[in-house]
């Protein structure tokens, strides 16, 4: 089905919805992006995915030619218009039309886009098995050189990782940074449990900042686990309890095994199915609906 995107202000057809060859973002990877849900006609966390969005932007000095506000009422508006009740957003900014050269100072006008459509999802199964993974040789982004802070369109560090999963046959790759110590995955959080407590790189180390991290922790405090954000090496992943991964896409899903080791006794824990749980509760009550008022 065609959909509408939000193209600088306009609905247009998707069929439409195009970009020039000339926009940074598309010839250097020069934009920022988010990745937002709707769950049954809310849109989660959508506060935090758009002031996550501009952090981004000022992380690259791009000003976006629209209000946070505004950006809330357009994701908003088109998931309506779309007529999408669970959905996969994404937002886009990109420098916009410039020359051929790198500088963005030629770019006048940032483009802002925003796409709604469905979303393909891990089968559920998966969330009972867990998924199998493996470390990439890739080392994450150092944050003294491109913080992985900032989630700009430049994902190649993250895709390098990505093939190298493919590669050997598991959906997803752990990336270390330059250090050795365990980062996240290429587009999830990575959290361990080990003796009761929930263990997490802090950002510092070169981390995006996951919105779905910051509410599992959330759902953690709730259950009364506590949680620690500690700097860890790939011992720790093989000796957990338990480990799973957070993101938009995938929410909460165990991880059972990591580089051929069995990770706990091969299960989801339950320390994990706890936290799924009451994730997929926080969802349905938390967000900002995208139905119409109708006095
Ligand atoms: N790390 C990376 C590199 C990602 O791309 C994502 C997905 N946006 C995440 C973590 C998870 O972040 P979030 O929970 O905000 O989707």
């Amino acid at each position: 089905m065609g959909r509408w995107v939000f193209l600088n202000g306009e609905y247009v057809p998707q069929a439409e919805a195009k970009i020039s060859v000339f926009d940074h973002g598309f010839l250097y990877g020069d934009g920022v992006f988010e990745g937002i849900r709707a769950y049954s006609g809310r849109v989660f966390k959508l506060t935090e995915h758009v002031s996550r969005l501009y952090d981004s932007a000022r992380g690259i000095s791009l000003d976006i030619p629209l209000a946070p506000s505004q950006i809330e009422e357009a994701v908003v508006a088109l998931v309506r218009k779309n007529e999408l009740h669970d959905a996969y957003i994404r937002l886009v900014v990109s420098r916009g039309v410039g020359d051929l050269g790198l500088d963005p100072t030629k770019c006048p006008r940032p483009q802002v886009i925003i796409i709604a459509d469905t979303i393909s999802i891990y089968p559920e199964q998966l969330y009972e098995t867990g998924l199998e993974v493996a470390t990439s040789s890739v080392r994450r982004n150092d944050p003294c050189a491109l913080d992985p802070r900032i989630k700009s369109l430049n994902y190649l560090n993250n895709i390098l990782a990505k093939i190298e999963a493919n590669t050997v046959g598991v959906p997803e790759a752990i990336m270390l940074n330059g250090q050795g110590h365990v980062c996240e995955c290429t587009g999830d959080n990575l959290f361990i449990v080990k003796r009761g407590v929930l263990i997490t790189p802090p950002t510092w180390i070169g981390i995006l900042e996951g919105i779905t991290r910051d509410a599992v922790i959330e759902c953690a405090k709730e259950e009364l686990v506590p949680v620690q954000e500690n700097i860890f090496t790939l011992f720790s992943v093989y000796a957990s309890d338990e480990c799973f991964l957070t993101g938009t896409a995938a929410e909460v899903i165990p991880v059972t095994k990591v580089d051929g080791r069995v990770i706990g006794d091969g299960k989801a824990g339950h320390i994990t199915r706890r936290l799924i749980a009451r994730f997929r509760e926080y969802v349905k009550r938390e967000g900002v609906s995208t139905a119409v008022y109708e006095p």
